[in-house]
Order: structure tokens, then C-alpha cells, then sequence
């Protein structure tokens, strides 16, 4: 039979690296919880025109990267490409902003996309992200890329680099749509089909080709700075001010625009040199207006999402922690017994204990699966120990031994692994 494998561009993440996702998950809890953050949960599977009316539908995650089907009911389905239409849905749905609150919501979890797999991208890969809902102030955006900063530096991620820029507001976007079409107009035949058709539907989208022809016209374009608007302008020099004071250095981009249709004003990209191609870690930005083109009121939003696996990559390497505290041997098929009671009191007690004493494994195969586990402390259950009801817990990297009776034995362990865990 062929052997069944994971689908191309999804990956198995097996224990020894789960451990890895968790640390950075926790520390995304934590962080963000000083920020003020909760935690929303949205399905995996929304009506498609969350996308089409959130993403936007001139987007390529929308136009060609979508795992789109109809369900067994008729109903046209999306796997949620992207974390914010899904929440800004939520947040109308369940009236979250009444009030006129700011609400501050993180989210963690998977994301299609079919793309072409390569290190660092997938077609199932993960983001966390955060969305701030009803703060206009350009000091929340740059709350949100300190936060942003912060969360990596603590995870130990090496070379970051932040990126901002503006794409300035409504009325800004509209001139420079205009500014662009006719740029573009004038030297159509030098760009290639993706961005003819670009021009047509979405003529800022241009701006993020990467093709070699492409860049030579990009180069040639008007700049979006020359467009904006006196408040966009404002907003923009707020945002730098405010990271400024907080020393959060930021290099201007004027170039990026982000790949998804809804920001407005600020949008940054943090990146890290220890990646490949795939350089971007996390981006996002403002997106005022998108609440209201989902159904909502004039309600702004600011956020981002960033990308666990590219995180972990860019992550020093950690030696995985050991699978128990103590690790029961039993000396001979006689101590069988006595050596799982033993090991279930410890787990009662909150110890983290294994055996491998079943099926008649030998006291050598045991001793090697011992240190294979690292457990810190070893306990060997034979007929003299049973029969004096005393038992040695021996610690494996300095020798040092506990004696102890069957029923000291969870206490004192307990005990022991929380000061080895401390120390
Ligand atoms: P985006 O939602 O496109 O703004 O992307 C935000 C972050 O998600 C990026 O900076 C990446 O870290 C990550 N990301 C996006 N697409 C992929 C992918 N196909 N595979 C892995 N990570 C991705």
C-alpha cells in the first residue's frame, strides 16, 4: 500500500517540538496580557464572503490562495486564510464594541493559504495576532508594534528589523490610485500579466511585485508620500513620535504596502535576518473603514499577525525538557506491582513519574529507557526494598540519595522535584 503522508505543504508537530509552540504561545499570553489583551476563539471555517468583503476580493489570498468548497449543504465555505475578517465578523455579531469601547482581542491558531511551499511558508501554518477595535489614536497603533517588539525580543528572536510606512487615509488613497493608474498607463506594456490585470482592478497591489521587469517601473512610480493628506500626514508623524519616545527604532519603508486591501494609514513589518527569503515575521497595521465595509459602523481597528513558524525559526534552539521527574525501575517481575503503585502515588502527589516496567521488560532495559526519559531522579523497587519498606531516590546528575517509606515517598518526592525544578 503507498504510504499515507501528511498533505504537501502541512507539517506534523511532534512532541520534543511542540514544546517550542507552547513557549512561544505562553509568552504571547503573557505579553499581551500586560497589554491589556483576551483571548477570541472564531471558527475555522467561515462563509466565504467574510473574506471577499474582509480580505477584499482583488487580493491574491482572496483571488487564488483560498481553500474554497461548497459543503455538503450548498453553503460556499472558506479555511480561514487570515485572522481579522473573522474577528471584526465576531466583534458585529456578538455587538462587542457597545459603548463605543476600545476592545483588544488576541487570537492564536491555524491559517490556509494555497500557496507554493517553500521554508517558512506553508499551506497550513499558524498565526497569532491581535486586533485593537474603536482607538482612532496613532498612539494604540504604536502600542501595538511595541508589544510586537517586545513579545519577540523576550522569545529571544535574533536581528530584528521593524518596517513602517503609511499608506495614508481614505481621501489620500483615492489621489494616489489616481496618480498611479496614469503611471502605470503610460509603461503597461513593460509589466507582466499579473500586474496589467493589477492595474485594472488593483493598482496599489503593483507596488509589491517582485518581478525584475516590475521593479524597474515600481521604482519609476509616484510615492504614496506625496499624496497624503494633512491628517494622514499628522498620523504618520504621531506614530513615529510616540515609538520614538519609547525607543522603539523603526526604518521608514515608503515602498511597503502589505498584501491585504484593508489597511489604511500605518502599516509595519517586522522581519529578522536569520530567515531566508521568507524574511517577515509578523505585519499589520491600521485598517479604519474595514468594520464598516463588513456591515458594522465607522468603527477603526489596528492590529497584527504573525507567523509561529517563521518565529520559531528564527528562534534560539532550546534542548527539550525531560518527560518525567522520576523514573521507577522495577528490579525483577516480582516488584512489578509495588513499582506502578508507587508510580501512580507519585502522580497522584503531582509528580511527573514513568515506568517502563511492563511486558517483562529486563532491569537493563529499563535503566536505559531511565536516562534515555533525562528524568532527574531514579528509584529502583526490588524485593529488599518492598520487604524493608524503604526506598532510595537517587539523583542522577550529582549522585545524591534520599532514603524514604512507601508512604513518604510522594511527599518527599513532590517536594524534591519543586527545589530541583527551582534551582
Ligand atoms: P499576512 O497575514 O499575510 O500579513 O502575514 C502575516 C505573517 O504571517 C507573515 O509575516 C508570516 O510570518 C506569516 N505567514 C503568512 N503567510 C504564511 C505562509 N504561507 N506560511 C507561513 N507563514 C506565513
Amino acid at each position: 500500500m503507498k504510504e499515507i503522508r501528511a498533505i504537501r505543504g502541512t507539517q506534523d508537530i511532534l512532541p520534543g517540538e511542540v514544546e517550542r509552540w507552547q513557549r512561544v504561545e505562553a509568552s504571547a499570553r503573557d505579553v499581551f496580557a500586560r497589554y491589556g489583551f483576551r483571548e477570541i476563539r472564531t471558527p475555522i471555517f467561515e462563509d466565504s464572503e467574510v473574506f471577499v468583503k474582509g480580505t477584499g476580493d482583488t487580493t491574491d489570498v482572496v483571488e487564488k490562495e483560498m481553500y474554497r468548497f461548497e459543503d455538503l449543504g450548498g453553503n460556499d465555505i472558506t479555511l480561514r486564510p487570515e485572522g481579522t475578517p473573522p474577528v471584526v465578523r465576531a466583534y458585529l455579531q456578538h455587538r462587542l464594541g457597545q459603548g463605543r469601547s476600545i476592545e483588544r482581542y488576541f487570537y492564536s491558531g491555524p491559517m490556509f493559504r494555497y500557496e507554493r511551499p517553500q521554508k517558512g511558508r506553508y499551506r497550513q501554518f499558524h498565526q497569532i495576532g491581535v486586533e485593537v477595535l474603536g482607538a482612532e489614536s496613532p498612539r494604540v497603533d504604536a502600542e501595538v508594534i511595541t508589544m510586537a517588539m517586545q513579545w519577540l525580543a523576550e522569545l529571544g528572536v535574533s536581528s530584528l528589523a521593524l518596517k513602517l510606512n503609511t499608506l495614508g487615509d481614505e481621501e489620500t488613497r483615492v489621489a494616489y490610485r489616481a496618480a498611479l493608474v496614469a503611471a502605470q498607463a503610460a509603461r503597461l506594456d513593460e509589466l507582466c500579466s499579473d500586474c496589467r490585470r493589477r492595474h485594472l482592478t488593483n493598482p496599489l497591489r503593483v507596488l509589491d511585485c517582485k518581478k525584475p521587469g516590475c521593479q524597474a517601473v515600481i521604482a519609476a512610480m509616484p510615492m504614496i508620500q506625496d499624496s497624503l493628506t494633512p491628517a494622514a500626514s499628522r498620523h504618520f508623524e504621531r506614530v513615529r513620535e510616540t515609538l520614538l519616545d519609547w525607543n522603539v527604532e523603526a526604518e521608514i519603508d515608503a515602498r511597503m504596502v502589505r498584501g491585504l486591501d484593508y489597511y489604511r494609514q500605518t502599516v509595519f513589518e517586522i522581519t529578522s535576518s536569520a530567515l531566508g527569503a521568507q524574511d517577515s515575521l509578523l505585519g499589520g497595521g491600521r485598517y479604519d473603514g474595514l468594520v464598516e465595509r463588513m456591515g458594522g459602523e465607522d468603527v477603526p481597528g489596528v492590529g497584527f499577525a504573525s507567523g509561529v513558524e517563521r518565529i520559531l525559526l528564527a528562534m534560539p534552539d532550546e534542548v527539550a525538557p525531560a518527560v518525567a521527574d522520576v523514573f521507577v525501575i522495577a528490579f525483577d517481575e516480582r516488584s512489578v506491582d509495588t513499582t506502578h503503585r508507587l508510580v501512580h502515588d507519585l502522580r497522584r502527589a503531582g509528580v511527573r513519574a514513568l515506568t517502563h516496567a511492563y511486558g517483562g521488560r529486563s532491569k537493563r532495559a529499563q535503566t536505559k529507557a531511565a536516562r534515555r526519559s533525562e528524568a532527574s531522579w531514579q528509584l529502583v523497587v526490588g524485593p529488599d526494598e518492598i520487604a524493608a519498606d524503604r526506598y532510595t531516590l537517587k539523583h542522577m546528575a550529582d549522585g545524591r540519595e534520599e532514603v524514604v517509606s512507601g508512604s513518604e515517598l510522594p511527599a518527599i518526592a513532590a517536594q524534591l522535584v519543586r527545589v530541583t525544578a527551582t534551582s
